[in-house]
């Protein structure tokens, strides 16, 4: 029976709708972040609003909710050549990736995760990660989790459940499912405090949320959005 678990909280909406999961479902919750100086720190300062108004909002998930974890992460910007962490603009690479992908990041990432978890004697990690929509980035396919998992709980022997809520839906289904876990209320926090925008606009508010509304982030954010709320509205 498994009855904590870490979050990998970046403060986006993906995020936030598994950190809401966890509180649903574990009686102690964390939370870690990595610093790998992204272009923008609009997510990670996101992501402190979001744990306090998620404190203050939801009195059930307060009490569950523990230590935030943000670790610093500066090679991974060192690393890799990437418009998330160089001013470059947004393309297709010829691998028939975008340029957004930085190889290894969440092999890093839950890795990292992991050793936390370890320490703080945390049993499921929960990741948003998700092969439905767009990127098909590698490293967050169901097989890339399923085999860290396993790679995780042999090298450091302990038993790890890698928990991805959102692997197999598309951004309208992950908006239903925050209305599911949290009511309006919390569809209403995610659209007003998590960031998603590539460009880290905080200027331009639509009925998604704040974001420049033309990068890819912006545009599945939106488009999203618009079909969850034609799903929920009854004909
Ligand atoms: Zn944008």
């Amino acid at each position: 029976m498994h009855t904590s678990a870490l979050v990998l909280f970046s403060g986006g909406q993906d995020s936030t709708t598994c950190l809401a999961h966890a509180l649903q479902r574990y009686a102690r919750v964390e939370t870690i972040a990595f610093d790998y100086r992204q272009r923008h720190s609009v997510e990670l300062d996101a992501r402190l609003v979001v744990l306090r108004e998620i404190r203050a909002q939801f009195p059930q998930w307060a009490p569950k909710l523990g230590q935030d974890h943000l670790l610093d992460l500066a090679v991974l910007g060192s690393v890799s050549e990437t418009s998330l962490t160089r001013e470059t603009a947004f393309r297709m690479e010829s691998t028939g990736l975008p340029n957004t992908f930085v190889p290894g990041r969440n092999l890093l990432f839950l890795t990292l995760a992991a050793a936390v978890a370890y320490r703080r004697d945390l049993q499921v990690i929960v990741t948003g990660v998700c092969e439905t929509d767009f990127s098909g980035y590698p490293d967050c396919r169901d097989d890339t989790m399923k085999a860290m998992q396993l790679a995780l709980s042999l090298g450091m022997d302990k038993r790890f459940l890698i928990e991805t809520p959102l692997m197999w839906i598309d951004k309208a289904a992950t908006w239903a499912m925050a209305h599911d876990l949290g009511g309006q209320p919390l569809v209403d926090l995610v659209v007003e405090h998590t960031h998603t925008c590539y460009l880290g606009d905080r200027v331009h508010r639509h009925a998604w949320g704040y974001g420049c509304g033309e990068c890819p982030a912006c545009l599945l954010r939106a488009k999203g959005f618009a079909g969850y709320l034609t799903e929920s509205t009854p004909a």
